[in-house]
C-alpha cells in the first residue's frame, strides 16, 4: 500500500520526535511491504520564521491532498520567544487552530493507557492502579458551548454574560458513528457521557447515541452523567473503553484521564474528519526547555503514528506491531528521562527511536 503522509515537524522537540516516528514507520513499511511517502511542511514558529505567518494556504493544500498528517508540536517559550510579541493571529498556535478548522476535524481522540511498567507514575492508589487501564476519550471538537453564540449585556445596572450550547442531530450523529466504529476496533464498549438530567442538548445527545447504537449490536452502550464520570475516572478507570462525549465535557475529562496516567511523554492523540483523513500528534507541547538536546520522549508521537495506521489506513496489524514494540521496549527496561525510574536504562530520543524500530516485526 502507498501511504501519502504529510509531516509537520514544527518547533522545539517537534523535529526530533517526528524523525523517530518516521524511523519506526519506515521499519513498518519494510517489514509489512508498504511504501511510506513523507512530505515535510512548515507550521507554527518554523513557518513564521520563513513566511511571516504560522500557516500558509499552500501548506493547507498540501495537507488536504495527503492521506493523513503526522505532527510533532508547535510553539516556543511563551515568555522569551519573539513569536509571542506578534499579534495573536500571527502566533504559532493560530496555525494549529486554522489547520484543524480547514481540515474539518470534528472528532478528537485521546487514549489514556497505564502501562504496567509505568504504574509508579500513576497518582492513584495502588489498589486502583494495579488493575491498569486502557481507554480512549472521544471528544466532539467543533460544536457545543465553545462555538455557540456568546455575548455580554448590561441588565438592571449589572453585566450579564451569555454562552449558548447548541448541538444539531447531524453533529451528534457523525461523532457517535465515529465512536462506535472505533469501539469495534477495540473492546466494543461505549460510555456516552452527558448531563441529560439537566440539559436539552444532552437529552438529544443521548437519543441520537441510542439510535446509532442500533447499527452496532456488538457494542455495549452505557450512559453516564458527566459528574459521575469525573468521579469514576479516579475511582475505577479500568471500567472504560471508549468514552464518547461533547466538546466541553471532553475537554475536561480528557485532561483528567491523561493526568491519571502520569506520563506526558506517552500520550498520543488524533483528530479526524468524516472521511478516513486525520491529523495525528502527541498531546504534549514543544517542550522548548529540552529542545535540541536529544532528551525528548518520542513514544507519544510513535503511538500517534500507530493511531494513524489504524484509523486512517485500516492497517490494524501494523498498528499492533508498533504498540507491541512500545510495550516491549518498556519491558526491556529502556526509559527516556521523563519516565526514568531506578534500575532502568536511560536513553535519548534517537536511541529510543532505534530501539522501537528494532522491535517492529
Ligand atoms: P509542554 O508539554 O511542551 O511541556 C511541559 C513539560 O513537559 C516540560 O517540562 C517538558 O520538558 C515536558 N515534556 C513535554 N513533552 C515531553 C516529551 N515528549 N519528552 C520529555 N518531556 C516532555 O508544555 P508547555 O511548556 O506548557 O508548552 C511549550 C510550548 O508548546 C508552548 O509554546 C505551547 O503553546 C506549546 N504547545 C503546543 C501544543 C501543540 O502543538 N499541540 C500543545 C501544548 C502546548
Amino acid at each position: 500500500m502507498d501511504l501519502n503522509i504529510v509531516c509537520i515537524p514544527g518547533d522545539g522537540i517537534g523535529p526530533e520526535i517526528v524523525t523517530e516516528a518516521k524511523k519506526v514507520l519506515e521499519k513498518v513499511g519494510s517489514v509489512y511491504g508498504h511504501n511510506m511517502k513523507f512530505t515535510d511542511v512548515l507550521m507554527g514558529g518554523a513557518s513564521i520564521d520563513v513566511h511571516g505567518i504560522p500557516l500558509t494556504d499552500e501548506t493547507i493544500a498540501t495537507a488536504k491532498a495527503a492521506d493523513a498528517v503526522l505532527m510533532g508540536s508547535i510553539g516556543g517559550d511563551t515568555n522569551t520567544s519573539p513569536w509571542y510579541k506578534l499579534p495573536p493571529e500571527k502566533r504559532p498556535e493560530a496555525g494549529l487552530l486554522k489547520i484543524r478548522k480547514s481540515l474539518n476535524l470534528f472528532a478528537n481522540l485521546r487514549p489514556a493507557i497505564l502501562y504496567p511498567e509505568l504504574r509508579g507514575a500513576c497518582p492513584l492508589k495502588e489498589e486502583i492502579s494495579e488493575k491498569g487501564f486502557d481507554m480512549l476519550i472521544m471528544r466532539e471538537l467543533t460544536g457545543g458551548l465553545y462555538f455557540g453564540e456568546r455575548k455580554t449585556v448590561e441588565e438592571n445596572g449589572q453585566k450579564k454574560a451569555i454562552d449558548t450550547l447548541t448541538y444539531s442531530e447531524s453533529e451528534i450523529r457523525r461523532i457517535a458513528i465515529k465512536g462506535f466504529e472505533i469501539a469495534m476496533k477495540r473492546r466494543k464498549k461505549v460510555t456516552s457521557v452527558d448531563k441529560a438530567n439537566v440539559l436539552d442538548s444532552s437529552r438529544l445527545w443521548r437519543a441520537i447515541v441510542n439510535e446509532v447504537a442500533k447499527d452496532y449490536p456488538e457494542v455495549t452502550v452505557e450512559h453516564m452523567l458527566v459528574d459521575n464520570c469525573a468521579m469514576q475516572l479516579v475511582r475505577d478507570p479500568s471500567q472504560f473503553d471508549v468514552v464518547l462525549t461533547e466538546n466541553m465535557f471532553g475537554d475536561i475529562l480528557s485532561d483528567e484521564a491523561s493526568m491519571v496516567t502520569g506520563s506526558i511523554g506517552m500520550l498520543a492523540s488524533a483528530s479526524l474528519n468524516d472521511t478516513k483523513f486525520g491529523l495525528y500528534e502527541p498531546s504534549h507541547g514543544s517542550a522548548p526547555d529540552i529542545a535540541g538536546k536529544d532528551l525528548a520522549n518520542p513514544i507519544a508521537t510513535v503511538l500517534s503514528a500507530s493511531m494513524m495506521l489504524r484509523y486512517s489506513f485500516d492497517l490494524d496489524k501494523e498498528a499492533d506491531a508498533i504498540d507491541r514494540a512500545v510495550d516491549k521496549v518498556l519491558k526491556d527496561g529502556y526509559r527516556t528521562g521523563d519516565i526514568m525510574s531506578e534500575g532502568c536504562t536511560k536513553v535519548g530520543c534517537r536511541q529510543m527511536g532505534d530501539l522501537l524500530a528494532e522491535r517492529i516485526n
